[in-house]
């Protein structure tokens, strides 16, 4: 039993089963004991790699969409460019570098990186010492200074807690994490009424048995950052795994060492996630009144914005890593099973902008046909 799992089995004792949501916010975030907390979780050695730990690339072809934008956007000085859940920082060390082609956006860039763990801080400030850049740390969005923002966020709303729902007797009750005889279960709530709205997916009613997946801190960033945009100019590239249409299904995972565990086995030692409903934060940030762009694959953005020229350019300079960059493109723009390309999304929200931000203009081939 982890140390977190048996303070969580006390506080169950005192206060009865607590929602998905809440075990995922301790799992992740308990100031002590929480994933985020306790571990740099990254790259061979750690439990996941994320696409800024495979190649350069991915940052480089970010940096370069963010240097178009701020050009499109009249060059605003100071910009803000935020990212969200930075990791280890390799994705804005690489932006930054890739953003030196265009020398006055480093006079006028503010960098804010919003990152809730002090130890991934110390490996932010670590990758982004020789930037010559300053960078500011926030704990939360709505502490970022205002003016013009370009925000960034890659693999941050997976992270955010989700509450669960299972349909139940033709009713909807919430998934809640209670005692078993051995360590944590699953259980279900008392019926939930009509205080969760939107449950039911237009057009295809719910069977016994589907659950349905919300993220209300993750709708909640949308939704202030489209208000930000709205009353400031700017615009949230936000790339993660997720679903491109509102489906049913249960999609909370626990990773550790690169493979699946119990979600409930191993709180606060094993990474959790879930699929980002695209669909609820595109309907967040159209609500409060920021336009919502086509949403991309990542394979398909990474290629309008040139990774295929970069590898070239990248292998010509360094003919010995040829191999390394071929298999880091494969991965990150490939549609196979164990590749990036089209599992990860990425959605574009925007406001003040006098055109589309770079590539967002058209829509995906891809994600028109199959829609997921
Ligand atoms: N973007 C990085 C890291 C992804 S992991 C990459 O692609 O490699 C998720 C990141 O989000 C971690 O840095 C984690 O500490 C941070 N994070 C998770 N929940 C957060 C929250 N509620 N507020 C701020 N940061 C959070």
């Amino acid at each position: 039993m982890t140390p977190l799992a048996r303070e969580i089995s006390e506080r169950i004792a005192l206060e009865g089963p607590m929602g998905v949501d809440a075990y995922m916010a301790l799992c992740l975030g308990h100031p002590v004991h929480g994933y985020y907390m306790s571990r740099d979780p990254f790259g061979r050695g750690g439990d996941f790699t994320t696409a800024p730990e495979i190649s350069q690339m991915f940052g480089e072809m970010l940096g370069l969409w963010v240097v178009s934008l701020w050009d499109q956007m009249g060059r605003p000085d100071p910009v803000q460019l935020v990212e969200l859940g930075p990791g280890r920082g390799s994705l804005m060390a690489d932006m930054l570098r890739a953003a030196r082609a265009l020398p006055p956006f480093l006079k006028a860039v503010r960098v804010t990186l919003v990152e809730m763990s002090p130890l991934l801080k110390t490996a932010q400030e670590k990758a982004l010492a020789g930037s010559g850049i300053l960078v500011t740390w926030r704990g939360h969005v709505a502490e970022v200074a205002p003016g013009p923002a370009i925000v960034i966020a890659n693999e941050f709303f997976d992270a955010l807690p989700i509450r669960q729902f299972v349909r139940d007797g033709g009713a909807w009750r919430e998934r809640q994490v209670g005692p078993g005889a051995e360590g944590l279960v699953f259980g279900l709530s008392e019926l939930i009424g009509d205080s969760v709205a939107g449950l039911d997916i237009a057009g295809v009613p719910p069977n016994d048995g589907d659950m349905r997946e919300v993220c209300p801190a993750g709708l909640a960033v949308v939704q202030a950052l489209a208000q930000r945009f709205k009353a400031q100019g700017g615009a949230l590239l936000a790339i993660d795994y997720g679903y491109a249409r509102p489906a049913y299904g249960d999609s909370l995972q626990a990773m550790q060492a690169h493979g699946f565990v119990d979600p409930l086995s191993e709180p606060g030692a094993a990474d959790l996630t879930a699929h980002v409903d695209f669909t609820a934060l595109g309907a967040a940030a159209r609500a409060a009144g920021a336009k919502v762009h086509p949403l991309l694959t990542q394979g398909e953005l990474l290629r309008r914005l040139g990774i295929g020229m970069r590898a070239d350019v990248l292998a010509r300079a360094n003919p010995a890593s040829v191999d390394d960059l071929q298999a880091g493109l494969v991965r990150l723009t490939g549609n196979a099973e164990g590749q990036m390309g089209m599992l990860f999304k990425a959605l574009c929200v925007s406001s003040g902008l006098p055109l589309p931000p770079p590539v967002f203009d058209m829509p995906d081939p891809l994600i028109e046909k199959i829609g997921t």
